[in-house]
């Protein structure tokens, strides 16, 4: 490198954000000190890494730190380090591109949006510095001992200079020249507030000038005592780990020091998707040991259908030198992964109990990652089905599969449900008829995951689970009641030959329902029960799929069956007749949730209504 200063053009989204963040006059201003600051933190751990495996790094035994200084005069603030610092070619791409997604999220929101107040909940990262500054000047020297000290300047335009520094010692040093209208932010007392406000938990003492005692608490939040540690301050932690700026739903923190060594915070977020950014919540848990971060995300501290947990884990009892590869293998890590599961489902079950509005939304939100435990994780099957919930045909309160089980009436042998595609079709749905005459509640399984955990289950606590649609349920005698009127036997015969004269292969069989009372027909499975449990889901991962041949089973009293067995006594040949057996059949499969396209039922309810229009 010459002595010469060498310009660079940012490349066009650094260019499109500087010019955003330049423009938004917005209230957050202060997060570019955090920003900075977090980015530092992040340096030194990874100082700290390389220390444990490399003994031939610069400044081997400068303390691990960081120190902000502000100059009211100067209308500076610098942030300095003893990170790992970056050569020239590090700074060129760390700070020319963006390769953070937090900031292109901003991008594209902002761009959208044209509002600026939210850039404080993302982590924009370095480049908030341009919102407070109108320079800036970073000078860093890599912990690598033949890489030459580097500085970097821009004033937020369009490009960048990059020339040769002194600079000795390892580490970054940023340098920020504030604006006019900034310039309170050079003040001391200031300065201290924003750290302590903002970054009280970083891992490494923040020194403000040369005062000897640190802003910030340098002990981690997760090893301080739970009782110490105030709401706000999880809420803060949680969206600097996670940068999701809806505070957590709910967080456990452990602290134990025996039998095993366990500090942990685990977040359960409040949505399953980020709203904005869209992105589907991966937990990601940080796993420490002994404050150096072994993994940025740790898969292995809890079952998979845990996965949205977000938060860190720190144990004393870890090897440093646990790998990637090793993980899984490490028995500390499985005695963790124990007693992180087994608190973590007590904590839920106790929020199930004592919280039921925020169980609510944390099922409505992650219900589908527990079941799925159900289906595939037959070692947590027990601890998970204490967790469940359904709606169900008794009002709408969630219910466990132990309540139900309490409410069950004299005589009923089985927990019953039926299988929708959403809450409507399942209240309407023609297999709750026999329930409902006998005053038996019926779960109302709307999630397509569902059908398997049926599948899976088949009982609970002794008693099985059925599906409604299953046309031999063993229900309670009903008490003799007025028989409604209905078509006879021999009628009936005729109407049902010509209803499977129209539907053809896709029913095996027309007949009467001993159970329908509302409702004028349903579909019942012609090959066992069960099977259906499953038809949900086939048809959405199997492009064939073709609805099976099923029972038609229909109600003789029902007014519309009986209106149809007359016309086609009086009038065979009537079309329209016809239509209705088709539409009939359509409504049924519909309500099952196996309609293959719903659409294609408008042509012939036109019909209907047309031919209603013309007989009024
Ligand atoms: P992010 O930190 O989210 O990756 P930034 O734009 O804040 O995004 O920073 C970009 C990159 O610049 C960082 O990933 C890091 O590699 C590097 N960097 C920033 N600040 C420092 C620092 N103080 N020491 C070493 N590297 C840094």
């Amino acid at each position: 490198m010459t002595d010469q200063a060498q310009a660079y053009t940012f490349k066009a989204e650094v260019q499109q954000l500087l010019h955003i963040l330049s423009q938004a006059l917005y209230t957050d201003r202060e997060i570019f000190l955090r920003e900075l600051i977090s980015n530092s933190s992040d340096a030194l751990h990874r100082m700290r890494v390389e220390q444990l495996t490399n003994s031939d790094v610069v400044d081997r035994d400068a303390e691990l730190a960081i120190r902000v200084s502000s100059d009211e005069n100067a209308k500076r603030v610098t942030i300095s380090d003893t990170g790992i610092g970056m050569t020239e070619e590090e700074l060129i791409q760390n700070l020319g591109t963006i390769a953070h997604s937090g900031a292109r999220a901003v991008i594209e929101r902002l761009a959208k949006e044209q509002r600026s107040d939210v850039i404080g909940q993302f982590g924009v990262g370095f480049y908030s510095v341009f919102a407070v500054a109108d320079r800036v000047v970073v000078t860093s020297r890599s912990f690598q001992p033949d890489a030459a000290a580097v500085r970097w300047e821009s004033t937020g335009g369009d490009s960048y200079t990059v020339s040769a520094s002194e600079r000795t010692e390892r580490g970054t040093t940023i340098e920020v020249y504030l604006k006019d209208d900034a310039k309170e932010f050079a003040q001391p007392w200031q300065v201290k507030q924003i750290i302590k406000k903002h970054s009280d938990f970083v891992a490494f003492p923040i020194y403000y000038a040369d005062e000897d005692k640190p802003v910030n608490q340098t002990k981690p939040l997760w090893r301080r005592a739970p009782r110490e540690v105030e709401a706000e301050a999880y809420k803060e932690f949680y969206r600097q780990l996670t940068m999701d700026w809806e505070p957590p739903l709910h967080q456990l923190h452990l602290s134990t020091d025996a039998p095993i060594d366990l500090h942990a915070i685990l977040f359960i977020p409040s949505k399953r998707e980020r709203g904005l950014i869209e992105r589907r919540t991966e937990g990601k848990i940080k796993l420490y040991s002994r404050s150096v971060l072994i993994q940025e995300e740790a898969k292995d501290l809890l079952p998979n259908h845990f996965r949205f947990v977000e938060g860190v884990v720190d144990s004393e009892d870890l090897p440093l030198n646990v790998s990637r590869e090793s993980v899984q293998r490490t028995p500390e890590i499985q005695r963790i992964r124990k007693t992180l599961t087994s608190r973590l489902t007590r904590e839920l079950a106790q929020m199930a109990e004592n919280q039921a509005e925020t169980y609510r939304t944390f099922w409505a939100e992650f219900g589908p990652f527990l079941k799925e435990g159900i289906v595939v994780e037959p070692s947590s099957k027990d601890d998970l089905l204490k967790l469940l919930r359904f709606h169900s045909t008794k009002g709408d309160e969630l219910v466990s599969l132990a309540q139900y089980k309490e409410r069950m009436v004299e005589g009923q042998k089985a927990i019953y449900y039926v299988l929708a595609n959403d809450l409507e079709s399942a209240r309407r749905s023609p297999h709750l008829d026999a329930l409902e005459a006998r005053g038996i509640e019926a779960l109302l399984l709307v999630d397509l995951v569902d059908g398997y955990v049926m599948n899976t289950l088949r009982e609970y606590d002794g008693t099985p689970l059925e599906n409604a649609d299953n046309p031999n349920l063993d229900l309670p005698e009903l008490a003799d009641e007025e028989s409604a009127e209905t078509i006879d036997q021999a009628v009936f015969d005729q109407l049902a030959v010509r209803i499977k004269d129209v539907l053809g292969d896709r029913v095996t069989q027309v007949r009467p329902s001993k159970t329908l009372k509302h409702n004028p027909a349903r579909l019942v499975a012609a090959d066992g029960a069960g099977q259906r449990d499953m038809h949900r889901v086939q048809r959405l991962i199997n492009r064939d799929y073709e609805v099976p041949a099923s029972i038609l089973e229909l109600n003789r009293s029902h007014p519309l069956i009986r209106s149809l067995a007359q016309l086609h006594t009086t009038h065979p040949d009537n079309l329209l007749g016809n239509v209705v057996i088709e539409q009939l059949y359509d409504s049924a499969l519909l309500l099952d949730g196996l309609h293959p396209n719903p659409a294609q039922m408008v042509p012939r309810i036109q019909q209907l209504m047309e031919a209603a229009v013309r007989a009024d």
